[in-house]
């Protein structure tokens, strides 16, 4: 018989191994190696089975080995000692707290999907774990990050291959008692409910599960409770599962209940509730509309709330491909709103934000736009997305060059104590002398090349283990009772010069760009001297045929006899995989179609181990490679996609055949590669220090909390008086800018044959209309001409000075400005000039999206 219902017992481990109980009750030893080999020695065939996760592990021990465990004076004092290393983890001042002057005492963080441990499946793809790595760096940081997310009871999906190949999922149901969770309760014990008023008088409930990840609390909601209907129980089923509706109620639950969390959350924990958001991509995004909400409650204006709100909130766009936006018909937005959902919050100022600029109808509710709309800073996640997205955002501030578009990058990062294998840990705390394999000296003379290339070695070796089980499962389970042929049990060769592909399957990331020719590729993984194996990865969303299609074409190839050993598809791509993935391989390869990566951090995690990358360059590797560190696949310039591919593939076969393989191959009398290790050296102590999340988390708040903690104060402070002339002089300069223009420029000062270092003196007479000097910059703005009347490059911009009577236009109603450039450097030159809004409160010019050109 099955059960209806399951749940897990934890068993009771007795005082003297409390202990145990707080390093298991603590993420931190996901990324915290001596307490994962504590776990280990309880039960180690357990500790692998169990996805290396403790508490799944406490509940398959014996009460006689605990009772051992409890009588074993060296087990306790070690599992004491830990503990006492955690508590001190969590309480000393770490980088954060040396910061000196204003700094937010809490900031939230707001994602759809968490990759922290494979104990805690919820997360599909990069977005996920990169929220994961970034609490992790935060918390090692000492950043009083406070996390919100869904509480999803199947996580993603298990993804299996049918002996034809076609991606099979199953849903596993998840446990949360089972999971290193805790419901946030009240005082009573009764757990915090925060509730949703949905159309026809629905009421939608969620509990607060609470996961610590380090000193970083991340919550989670779960819809899964008794107080819901059946239909609203399903609201957290999955991830990115389900219909435009139930993605609409996923996303109010995360962004409005968020909200409403952190606050249950920060009442019982005596800790002040964050004034700084962080959202990362659109779904969040309705935290925005819940805080200007309450504002209103409080007595704002929606204009007033919502210029408090933008100064606090940070949005970070995490895709280039517009199909990858989230969108909703505005009549379901509608439906939804003109309920109880906000009190005090008319419908027409939320469909505002989401509205599409050229969409007459404002059919389309677009969550990107309303999330750059409601945060006042915004940035992509690596400088070519960042010019991607001022191009792809551009309409949202009509006369601005992209250049212009307020929104700046933040290049991802990775958590190296999560991404670097044991063997190079190792070898840095044993010869280097430290456990930060980011910023160790990977050049010094105290690693030999033997040594290093040794490690690598093992890591290769532990992969190809690791693969083999794997298929040997996979097999098995397609032909239960049956035992795996040998072939499957020998697939890959630890010495074979091996190449890593793995991560999402949507188009443009390729998966089969390797197969263009496939007897080409015949050739090089077969090549009797300089052989070549390939490991791939991957899942492809559920939805997404083509995806499953390409997968399918791969697994075909991968099946032919000739080349199974050589080249393998491992089903069931999670963090559990590629943390053995990453450092196993010598070559990790990424071909998407350049520039739809918007970062991508596979590579980084590939860097970190002493892994050259093989890459198109999009996303990081264009911001990173340098010529040393791996090899870049030159994008094709053409409109004909077939072309480019080709084009592509085989400057990609050419790479590997020609210069990655000899190089690889190319062994001193010891058999190690010279070269080979040369640029794994290079790799790791150039990259991995930049490739760190510390860096990434550390320039999120220097550049982006703080600045948006001072911001957001300001316009509180006393009243919300700053916010409230904020809001004023936004609707004058709004209402006036049609009476702005440039009359003219006069200028003066350069000879007929300008020279560096002459002085180029410009007066530009100005209409203002209604506003004053005060309420305007009016600019230089020059640099690079091209011949063909194309934008200026290289810009600059300075400011032109009011020149006499500051208090009185002319009789024509004009004012003067001036101001003088001198001519930096030779070529040709132009400039124009332009008027734009000033006020202190902005961020950035372009802020208001009010431009006037000479
Ligand atoms: C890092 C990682 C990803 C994201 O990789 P990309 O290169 O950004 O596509 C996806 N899944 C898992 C399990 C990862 O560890």
């Amino acid at each position: 018989m099955k059960a209806i219902r399951r749940f897990t017992v934890r068993p009771a481990l007795p005082e003297r191994l409390n202990a145990l109980e707080q390093l298991a009750g603590n993420l931190r030893w996901a990324w915290h190696g001596p307490t994962q080999e504590l776990f280990a020695e309880i039960a180690p065939d357990a500790w692998r089975e169990f996805q290396h996760d403790p508490i799944s592990l406490f509940g398959q021990i014996t009460q006689e080995r605990i009772d051992e465990l409890a009588a074993d004076e060296d087990f306790v004092r070690r599992a004491n000692a830990l503990g006492e290393d955690l508590n001190r983890y969590l309480t000393e001042p770490r980088w954060y707290q040396q910061l000196e002057g204003d700094k937010p005492d809490s900031i939230a963080y707001f994602s759809p999907e968490y990759g922290i441990a494979a104990a805690l499946p919820q997360y599909s793809g990069g977005l996920g774990i990169l929220a994961g790595d970034h609490l992790k760096s935060a918390s090692d940081l000492g950043v009083p990050l406070v996390a919100v997310g869904l509480f999803y009871r199947s996580g993603y999906f298990s993804q299996a291959l049918s002996p034809d190949g076609w991606q099979q999922e199953t849903y596993p149901v998840l446990d949360p008692d089972g999971l290193p969770l805790r419901v946030l309760r009240q005082p009573d014990g009764s757990p915090v409910i925060i509730t949703l008023c949905l159309p026809d008088d629905q009421v939608l409930s969620a509990r607060i599960w609470q996961a610590r990840v380090g000193r970083v609390t991340l919550l989670l909601l779960d819809s899964d409770i008794p107080e819901n209907s059946e239909e609203l129980c399903h609201v957290t089923d999955r991830l990115y599962g389900g219909a435009e509706e139930h993605r609409l109620r996923q996303e109010l639950l995360l962004g409005i209940g968020g909200v409403r969390a952190i606050s249950a959350w920060a009442e019982r924990a005596g800790v002040q509730s964050p004034l700084v958001f962080h959202t990362n991509e659109g779904h969040a995004g309705f935290l925005g509309v819940e805080r200007i909400g309450a504002l209103i409650r409080g007595g704002l204006t929606f204009t007033e709330a919502l210029q408090v709100v933008r100064a606090g909130t940070v949005f970070t766009t995490h895709t280039p491909v517009p199909a990858g936006i989230d969108r909703f018909d505005s009549g379901l937005i509608r439906r939804y709103f003109e309920t109880e959902l906000l009190p005090g919050v008319e419908t027409g100022d939320v469909l505002a934000l989401g509205r599409e600029p050229g969409d007459q109808s404002g059919g389309v509710f677009n969550m990107a736009l309303m999330g750059l709309r409601l945060g006042q800073r915004a940035n992509g996640v690596s400088q070519l997305h960042g010019e991607v997205s001022r191009r792809m955002f551009s309409e949202l501030w009509p006369g601005f060059d992209a250049d212009d578009v307020p929104i700046r990058s933040v290049t991802n990062g990775v958590h190296p104590a999560s991404w670097t294998a044991p063997q190079l840990t190792e070898l840095a705390i044993r010869n280097l002398g430290t456990s930060d394999t980011a910023t160790a000296d990977w050049a010094s003379p105290a690693v030999s090349d033997a040594e290093l290339w040794g490690a690598r070695n093992e890591m290769k070796r532990e992969l190809v283990d690791d693969a083999r089980k794997r298929l040997e499962r996979a097999w098995t389970a397609q032909n239960p009772g049956g035992v795996a042929p040998e072939w499957v049990r020998n697939v890959l060769d630890p010495r074979v010069l091996t190449i890593g592909f793995a991560r999402r399957v949507p188009t443009y990331k390729r998966l089969t760009l390797m197969l263009h020719d496939t007897e080409r590729l015949r050739r090089i993984l077969l090549h009797p001297d300089r052989p070549v194996q390939i490991v791939v990865a991957g899942k492809s969303h559920p939805a997404d045929l083509e995806g499953k299609r390409l997968i399918q074409k791969f697994a075909e190839f991968a099946r032919e006899p000739d080349v199974r050993e050589r080249i393998v598809f491992l089903p069931n791509y999670d963090i559990s995989m590629a943390q053995k993935l990453y450092p196993g391989t010598d070559v990790w390869l990424n071909n998407p179609l350049r520039p739809l990566e918007a970062c991508g951090t596979s590579g980084m995690k590939a860097a970190l181990n002493g892994v050259l990358n093989l890459s198109i360059l999009d996303g990081w590797w264009n911001e990173f490679f340098d010529g040393e560190n791996g090899w870049a696949i030159p994008s094709a310039v053409t409109a004909d996609a077939d072309e480019r591919d080709r084009l592509e593939a085989e400057s990609m076969y050419d790479l590997i055949e020609h210069q990655i393989a000899p190089r690889f191959y190319d062994r001193d009398g010891d058999g190690i590669p010279a070269d080979w290790m040369r640029s794994i050296r290079h790799t790791l102590s150039t990259l991995s220090p930049q490739l760190s999340a510390d860096r990434m988390v550390s320039e999120y708040v220097n550049t982006l909390y703080r600045p948006a903690f001072d911001s957001t104060s300001e316009l509180r402070h006393d009243g919300f008086r700053a916010a409230r002339r904020l809001a004023d002089w936004k609707r004058r300069v709004t209402d006036a800018w049609s009476g702005v223009a440039i009359a003219h420029v006069e200028s003066g000062g350069l000879d007929l044959a300008p020279q560096v270092g002459d002085e180029l003196h410009l007066r530009a007479s100005v209409r203002l209309g209604s506003l004053t000097p005060d309420d305007v910059s009016v600019q230089v703005v020059y640099g690079r001409s091209a011949a063909n009347g194309d934008d200026l490059r290289d810009v600059q911009t300075a400011d032109l000075e009011p020149e006499g009577d500051f208090a009185e236009a002319s009789d024509s109603g004009e004012w003067l400005f001036a101001g003088t450039v001198s001519l930096g450097r030779p070529g040709a030159f132009g400039y124009t000039v332009r008027v734009v809004p000033k006020n202190a409160l902005l961020d950035n010019a372009a802020e208001l999206g009010l431009i006037a050109v000479a």
